[in-house]
């Protein structure tokens, strides 16, 4: 009691004096009256609400309570602007503030104007008021007899101490307690602390964690000083309590109950773990924990492709609202990042796979989030997340590695090349899609050029080894014969092919679709039975394809089940007639997880991505270096390459998937090519800080180095300064045109990626205050530094590194 004394005192500090004289903004309710003024107190200017209760159509002047928000002028202007028009929500203040009150409190007042207000239950209200005051920690959110006694004689206190003359009154006063009581602590914003009224607290070494009443979390970053705090949790607050070193949130999860659990497990980590009933129906998303709050100045970090920051308050900022948390190119891994000053704090999310990231704009600022989905209609199973508070991003990072390296995550190419040998040929190896002439044209149903230049693969790769370029992985769509492999590999080339099982062209297409495609679809013989059924007992749709008729057509989808089964078959009788080093298989690794509803092959979202791991584990198990369309972290331990990760979809070239052959003039590129896929201000190497020795990325094949050649120094510029090879889609007439260029692009950036390609990337650094100049380091001691300016830019030493340009150096 004398805890939640202290905090009615306390709040009472909060409760500013009105300036009469000015009304900013006055509300009419059918039971009351709002009034808005500008006020102060102790000495800061403030916004005072007043609401004068009218009960039968009388007000009851003696039940004035003010309100006091002492905080930031933003919402200040907030409250009297008319952007607010769900004023009306409480009292004045902003809905998020309103937001923060306990749930008890806002259910009645959120009745707009009072038509609850008569009927509040007394218990209600107190809940509310000593939830508010945190003045019970609760041992469950049950609501049990022990809990009901604290209430009971809570409320036989406080009731003898008020006095109230009714129920309203009570309810009045406990909602203006709860609201200062609440807000109390924000209002030391800017003076980093711990919580000053929280509900529960842990102690980290460089960490503090506190439950405000409301189930907000908030983290105080001891070395850097910082503080973030979460939004209000959208969802129903039941309880926020703590017993020994967890904190206990219990919340209505939309119709059955759950708990997050929250535990500190480093220095700088905390883990956070919701659980519910595994067979609880599950009707619609969990979204919870909400987002942290953004403030104006803060970086958001963005596992777009490889990694983006932008300022949170940047319009327009490329993230999708919602993606799966496996997003591939979308999003790569499933975490998100914010930085505050020094201070970097990672939200990560160790069960992936029925999870979405959000993203939305709140305020003016992008807030990012995790929701959990259903499995199969059911929550399932315990969703986990761990935080981690970084002294800068390459320290959060490395934390985040060392997490990842312990849900099995990692593994490092020099172990992937110690299971298979060729893998150490894919050191600086430059990515070459080398086309027919005529192959988009058999693809999509153009007439064929009866005089293109001949695909002749030794004549083309003696001229790659004329020209200096002996690190080669030698990709073809339409695969090579057994004679020319062996030729190519004579010269150490890598010799790869093309594979695909997310889509199958179902039967009835057969006689629709163009021979070409036909060709191609060898699965089609198992359809129906490898398809992948939708909830509804729908057949999954997939990539659609040309029909004689000029007109397109849907393929289906292969389960993922099926997907590796099919491998298992496709793939030996392959390698008996060609004996291929390498073998891309295309979408699988790029797509978000799906569930299966099929008898034969149900699948669960998990299920399905251990089906694609297990898909490249036998891969690996042929001894082959296996390549993914994009690729993602759920799979990195698998695949040795990628393409397309560095490619985010919304920054490529209009329907690059079918353009693989293209060659642009920089005036004909969409503006997001260069003003966001090629731009040094907002990509970061986030990938790269915690997988780049797992895997090597290339550019997507629709926008290869070559796409442009005006620009092709760009694609050089980040392949060298993140240690990638670089990747040449072209035909015959694109080689003979360009071949000296790419063999320049090359020599400058495939020995920086021989040399660091399979190391650690362990700094990532800005040189200059306008980020135009970069600097990575490597496991191995040695650097890249790039420069993006258009000037040059002077190294320690005296060596210069001229515009769009960069050099390998060391500082040992
Ligand atoms: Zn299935």
């Amino acid at each position: 009691m004398d805890t939640a004394k202290k905090r009615v005192g306390a709040s009472a500090k909060h409760i500013g004096r009105q300036n009469p004289g000015v009304l900013l903004k006055k509300r009419n309710f059918p039971r009351g009256h709002l009034f808005v003024r500008p006020g102060r107190a102790s000495g800061k200017e403030i916004i005072v609400c007043e609401i004068r209760i009218a009960r039968k159509r009388q007000l009851l002047p003696s039940h004035k309570y003010f309100f006091s928000e002492l905080y930031r002028p933003d919402i200040k202007s907030s409250l009297i602007s008319s952007e607010m028009p769900h004023l009306k929500v409480f009292c004045g203040f902003s809905r998020e503030n309103a937001r923060r009150l306990p749930r008890n409190a806002k259910t009645g007042i959120s009745a707009e104007g009072g038509e609850k207000l008569d009927t509040p239950s007394k218990s209600a209200i107190l809940k509310g008021r000593i939830a508010a005051a945190g003045g019970i920690r609760r041992r469950d959110c049950d609501g049990n007899s022990q809990t009901d006694k604290i209430i009971g004689r809570r409320r036989q206190e406080t009731m003898q101490k008020t006095k109230p003359k009714s129920a309203l009154a009570i309810f009045v006063k406990s909602v203006a307690i709860a609201a200062a009581a609440t807000l109390a602590p924000a209002a030391s914003a800017g003076e980093p602390s711990p919580c000053a009224e929280p509900a529960a607290r842990l102690e980290g070494k460089h960490i503090d964690v506190c439950a405000l009443p409301d189930g907000r979390l908030r983290v105080l970053d001891k070395r850097g000083k910082n503080v973030f705090e979460q939004l209000v949790p959208s969802n129903k607050i039941l309880s926020v309590s703590q017993t020994g070193q967890s904190i206990e949130i219990c919340m209505d999860a939309g119709g059955f109950r759950a708990v997050a659990s929250v535990k500190i497990c480093s220095d700088s980590a905390f883990e956070l773990v919701v659980s519910a009933d595994s067979k609880a129906k599950m009707e619609k998303p969990l979204a919870f924990p909400p987002a942290w709050k953004m403030e104006k100045s803060d970086t958001g970090i963005y596992p777009l492709g490889t990694g983006y920051a932008f300022p949170v308050d940047m319009q327009n900022i490329p993230v999708r609202a919602k993606t799966a948390c496996c997003g591939g190119a979308n999003w790569s891994m499933a975490l998100s990042a914010a930085k505050r000053g020094d201070s970097v704090l990672v939200s990560a999310v160790a069960t992936p796979c029925d999870a979405l990231a959000t993203n939305e704009y709140k305020e003016g600022l992008m807030h990012t989030a995790f929701e959990w989905i259903p499995q199969k209609g059911e929550f399932g199973y315990d969703r986990k997340m761990r935080f981690f508070v970084g002294d800068g991003l390459v320290d959060a990072m490395g934390q985040y590695r060392k997490w990842r390296e312990e849900n099995g995550f990692v593994r490092t190419l020099e172990q992937k090349a110690e299971a298979s040998p060729r893998v150490n040929l894919l050191r600086g190896a430059a990515n070459v899609w080398l086309w027919d002439d005529n192959a988009t044209n058999r693809l999509y149903a153009r007439p064929e050029n009866p005089n293109a230049p001949k695909r002749d693969p030794r004549k083309i790769a003696d001229e790659m080894v004329s020209l200096g370029m002996r690190r080669v992985l030698w990709n073809n769509f339409e695969g090579e014969t057994r004679q020319d492999c062996l030729y190519l590999q004579k010269l150490g080339f890598l010799v790869g092919k093309y594979d695909i099982y997310r889509d199958v062209l179902p039967k009835p297409l057969v006689d629709k679709a163009i021979e070409f495609r036909v060709k191609r679809s060898v699965n089609t013989k198992y359809w129906p039975d490898i398809v992948r059924i939708g909830k509804r007992g729908d057949m999954a749709l997939a990539w659609q394809v040309h029909g004689k008729d000029g007109k397109m057509y849907y393929q289906h989808s292969v389960c993922e089940i099926c997907a590796f089964e099919l491998t298992k078959i496709n793939v030996p009788k392959d390698l008996k007639n060609v004996p291929y080093d390498a073998r891309l298989i295309d979408v699988q690794a790029q797509s978000s997880p799906v569930e299966c509803y099929s008898k034969k092959h149900p699948a669960t979202r998990t299920q399905s991505f251990e089906n694609i791991a297990l898909q490249q584990k036998f891969l690996g198990g042929l001894g082959l270096v296996r390549g993914v369309e994009c690729g993602q972290e759920y799979f990195a331990a698998e695949y040795e390459y990628a393409e397309g990760l560095l490619s985010p979809y919304p920054f490529r070239i209009p329907d690059a998937g079918r353009r693989m052959t293209d060659r642009l003039k920089r005036s004909e590129l969409n503006p997001e090519m260069e003003s966001f896929m090629l731009n040094p201000k907002y990509r970061i190497p986030l990938w790269e800080l915690a997988y780049h020795d797992c895997a090597v990325n290339y550019w997507y094949w629709g926008v290869s180095s070559c796409i442009c050649p005006e620009i092709m120094y760009k694609f050089d510029a980040f392949d060298a300064l993140y240690g990638y090879p670089p990747i040449y889609s072209l035909d015959v007439s694109g080689w003979n045109l360009l071949k000296e260029k790419i063999a320049e692009s090359y020599k400058r950036v495939s020995p920086i990626a021989e040399l660091v390609g399979f190391e650690k990337m362990t700094n990532f650094e800005y040189l200059t205050g306008d980020k135009l100049v970069q600097k990575t380091t490597f496991s191995n001691g040695a650097s890249v530094v790039a420069n993006f300016g258009e000037s040059d830019y002077a190294l320690p030493g005296g060596k210069t590194v001229r515009p769009w340009s960069f050099a390998l150096v060391y500082d040992r």
